[in-house]
């Protein structure tokens, strides 16, 4: 025992579903190498190993400092020998040389760039980089067809990979917020995915979207998504149909994990003006928005005249940096934003399914799996012993019918 005296050993739990993930990380040098290899099996449909990295990485962020050396890894689950030897070439060399190949790898790289193209997925890249194309350049030369998120992707490649701020997210849930109580005053808009768990920035915004009488819902994304298009709010939008059957005792049970809950996957317009967050409700409001060439007003400006909508419409309002702008400047930028809409009842099911991060859902469903003998999907919570579902109008009632310790979105950072 007397060698181990001075080491700090480190213990944890081994699903990400009980250990507290804050967005404060102690390894981040291992856990980048650990999630590049990740991201790697995934690109190149490796989901398996693409797990296992994950988990590793998960373990790592987890811990209360930071790593120095091996020993105080004895015992921590997760860590397989492929993990361990990463992490071991790193805290002796400073480096990992499989990590370092694979991030100056062709392949890696085309696969970065061709899949940072919203509605290209691993499978259609690796498609392309087998046709040798490796470059934005080479897949406009190529003369391959794009589909309609595929064109929209590129339009706003740079725009889509540069991070969204928490300002933005904020000012596009105030229009998301507008447009959803116009179309109907009693709904209600919850901001979930990473901005949810604290983030600063993230690649989209993801809204959940319910109305607290059941079946007020219906027909409600469509609604709020004619309203934006009209406002000129959206550059692209697919909206999907729910396909989520209901049976006589309950909602059918899902077949996978991908939810049936209508959504929208769209490329919004955020304005300069919505981003800043200088805006007040009640600013005085003029018809100006038709001189704002480009503005989202200008298709449907009667309905943006009224109190509190129009600030959001007029530029340099507040006296900001309007007349400094380099010429050519674009007033705007195109974010993802995905929006999904619940009935109340499964609610609670939905925000958490929601709200991630995404290894923390895969582990909620395995310890309900393998634990709990339970299937727990963004919709509800099957009890396989019981045969029976079992209900929950919170978050804290779903950890509760798990067995696990209420962990708030903040430390769902897995
Ligand atoms: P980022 O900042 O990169 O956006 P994020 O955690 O918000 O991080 P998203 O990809 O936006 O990541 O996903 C948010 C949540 O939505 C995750 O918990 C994920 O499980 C869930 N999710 C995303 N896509 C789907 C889908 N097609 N079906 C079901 N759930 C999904
Ligand atoms: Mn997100
Ligand atoms: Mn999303």
């Amino acid at each position: 025992r007397t060698d181990d005296a001075e080491v700090v050993v480190f213990c944890v739990p081994s699903y990400a579903c009980q250990r507290r993930t804050t967005l404060e990380n102690h390894n981040t040098i291992l856990t980048d190498a650990l999630s590049l290899l990740a991201e790697n099996a995934e690109l190149s449909d490796q989901e398996g190993r693409s797990v296992a990295f994950r988990r590793a990485a998960a373990v790592m962020k987890a811990l209360p400092g930071a790593v120095t050396g091996v020993t105080q890894l004895r015992g921590l689950p997760c860590l397989g020998e492929h993990s361990l030897r990463v992490i071991k070439d790193i805290l002796e060399t400073g480096a990992s040389a499989e990590v370092e190949s694979t991030k100056q790898s062709e392949r890696y790289k085309a696969l970065k760039v061709l899949t940072g193209i919203f509605g290209v997925g691993p499978k259609t890249a690796e498609r392309w980089i087998r046709e040798g194309i490796h470059t934005l350049q080479q897949l406009q030369d190529s003369g391959h067809t794009l589909n309609r998120a595929q064109q929209a992707g590129l339009q706003h490649y740079d725009d889509l990979n540069q991070p969204v701020a928490k300002a933005e997210a904020d000012a596009i849930a105030e229009v998301v917020e507008r447009a959803v109580v116009s179309v109907s005053p009693g709904a209600q808009v919850t901001l979930t995915g990473g901005f949810r768990r604290g983030k600063p920035t993230g690649h989209d915004v993801d809204f959940l979207i319910t109305h607290p009488e059941e079946g007020g819902e219906d027909g409600l994304m469509s609604k709020v998504v004619s309203r934006l298009e009209s406002q000129g709010f959206l550059l692209y939008q697919k909206t999907t149909r729910n396909s989520y059957l209901e049976s006589k005792d309950g909602p059918a049970r899902p077949a996978s994990n991908m939810d049936r809950f209508e959504r929208c996957f769209s490329i919004f317009k955020l304005h300069e003006d919505e981003g800043r967050g200088t805006g007040h409700p009640g600013t005085p409001t003029g018809n100006t928005a038709a001189a704002n060439s480009g503005s989202p007003g200008d298709s449907d400006s009667r309905s943006q005249i009224h109190g509190g909508e129009q600030r959001l419409l007029v530029s340099g309002e507040d006296g900001g940096p309007e007349e400094t702008k380099p010429a050519g400047h674009r007033p705007w930028r195109a974010v993802r934003v995905d929006l999904v809409v619940s009935p109340i009842s499964q609610f609670a099911f939905a925000l958490l399914g929601w709200t991630g991060s995404k290894l923390f859902e895969r582990e909620l469903r395995r310890w309900a799996g393998h634990e709990k003998t339970m299937s727990l999907s963004s919709h509800a919570l099957y009890d396989n012993k019981q045969s029976r579902y079992l209900r929950a109008t919170s978050e804290q009632e779903i950890f509760a019918h798990l067995g696990l310790e209420f962990i708030p979105p903040s430390e769902r950072n897995a």
